[in-house]
């Protein structure tokens, strides 16, 4: 959506094709809701190897592995666990705030220029964590973030619960966290909806063909002509691929190797029952990998990353063990009779930058890739998307953001 936005702002004649009835009904339909510019850092990091074995044999682990043979999936994994090297997870990171601080630049402005309605709110965002030792680890890596440019600050205990006072419940079990003021949060799905009722007015507006599925590309001489789809051709002078985990199946019968795998996470949004037992700071519980985003009414709630397959099935385990997560952290918080379960497929890579830019085919661009920063990333991919399409070069470097 954001591409179709910044390409439709730079003058071109904008199609999106979506095989569903409307826009964001699939990964981007209900996530963490985080725009969590300065927390970047990838999954594959130093720290989380050792932690592999005790959650693969725990049942409410944050990460799950269904093994298949499925080539994909282990390349996956391999690739995966040799990023898992601080140099590798350091280079990631710094990559990512690049793009993310760009993406925030962008929709900053985006918000300001345009009559958007998503819940956004720009409420800073707080990492607690449960036992000292890690507390102190991320302590220990404030002065690196720092110098890569985001304010952040430790708080202790008591400063947790001041800054955010319905987490007073479980206050003896915070070790401190780490409070992060400039990152925002909002609704991806009313984002993507807005989107689309901004780029249908104006002077250049958007065409959408939904319930269309691509099924391919014509191509010759290193150039795409046409998108095959269920119901028609679509010639046009060029392509952005955009189809998050699915994007896999269009680029590799065109030869085109994307090192994606989908990371299936889960969310539950529930009306909010308590207004000041919920949190109004986006929350992340370290220890459990769970975010919290307060949107509009509603608490989203999100988390977990199975490795298993293509299909975004819900899986009543995990929604279970998600909402008592919930009941401890924030009893009183939410109705939960009245709890909306989800799950999505994160497009995730095994170094976690996401695969934006050009391929072998002069008019085929790539925007895909994001894992579980896509809301966060949009905004500046989007822009790289339109500044490539128009023959420019991006505004920021891409280096280690493309197609290897
Ligand atoms: C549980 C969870 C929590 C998350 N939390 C956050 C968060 O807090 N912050 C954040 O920044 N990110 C978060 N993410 C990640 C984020 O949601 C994704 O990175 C993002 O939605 C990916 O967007 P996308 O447009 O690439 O993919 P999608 O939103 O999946 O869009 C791809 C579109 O392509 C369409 N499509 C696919 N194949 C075809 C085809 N052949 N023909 C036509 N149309 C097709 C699909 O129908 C879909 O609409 C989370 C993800 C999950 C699962």
């Amino acid at each position: 959506m954001t591409s179709a936005y910044f390409l439709a702002r730079a003058g071109h004649d904008v199609t999106v094709v979506e095989r569903n009835a409307g826009v964001g009904l699939e990964t981007s339909y209900a996530n963490g809701g985080q725009l969590s510019y300065s927390y970047v850092a990838p999954l594959a990091g130093p720290g989380v190897l050792p932690k592999v074995p005790p959650w693969l044999l725990k049942r409410d682990a944050p990460l799950r592995f269904s093994p298949r043979l499925d080539y994909y999936q282990w390349r996956f994994c391999i690739e995966f666990v040799l990023a898992c090297t601080t140099a590798q997870s350091e280079l990631t990171t710094s990559r990512l705030l690049r793009l993310a601080f760009y993406s925030r630049a962008l929709m900053h402005d985006m918000v300001a220029k345009e009559p958007l309605d998503f819940d956004y709110v720009r409420n800073g965002k707080l990492v607690f964590y449960s036992d000292a030792a890690s507390f102190r680890g991320a302590q220990a890596t404030l002065d690196y973030q720092r110098s890569l440019g985001c304010e952040q600050q430790a708080l202790d205990r008591d400063g947790c619960v001041a800054l955010e006072p319905a987490l007073a419940h479980i206050a003896p079990e915070i070790a401190g966290g780490i409070y992060t003021p400039s990152e925002d949060a909002g609704d991806c799905y009313r984002f993507c909806t807005s989107l689309e009722r901004v780029m249908r007015g104006g002077a250049n507006p958007v065409q959408f063909e939904f319930n269309t599925q691509v099924t391919g590309f014509a191509h010759a001489a290193g150039r795409i002509h046409a998108a095959k789809t269920d119901r028609h051709d679509i010639e046009a002078d060029s392509f952005v691929v955009t189809l998050g985990a699915q994007s896999v199946f269009l680029l590799r019968p065109i030869g085109i190797d994307a090192p994606i795998y989908p990371l299936k996470g889960y969310s539950l949004t529930l009306p909010i029952a308590d207004a000041k037992a919920a949190p109004f700071v986006s929350i992340t519980d370290h220890k459990r990998k769970v975010v919290y985003a307060r949107l509009g009414e509603e608490l989203r709630v999100a988390g977990m990353a199975d490795i298993t397959n293509y299909r975004a099935d819900l899986d009543p385990a995990r929604i279970e063990v998600l909402a008592r997560q919930v009941r401890e952290t924030f009893p009183a918080s939410a109705d939960f009779s009245r709890l909306k379960p989800w799950c999505g497929l994160r497009p995730a890579t095994p170094k976690g930058t996401p695969v934006i830019g050009r391929t072998r085919y002069a008019n085929l661009l790539l925007n895909v890739g994001h894992g579980a920063l896509g809301f966060t990333l949009a905004c500046g991919c989007g822009k790289i998307m339109a500044d490539l399409a128009s023959g420019r070069n991006a505004e920021i470097s891409l280096d280690g953001l493309t197609l290897a």
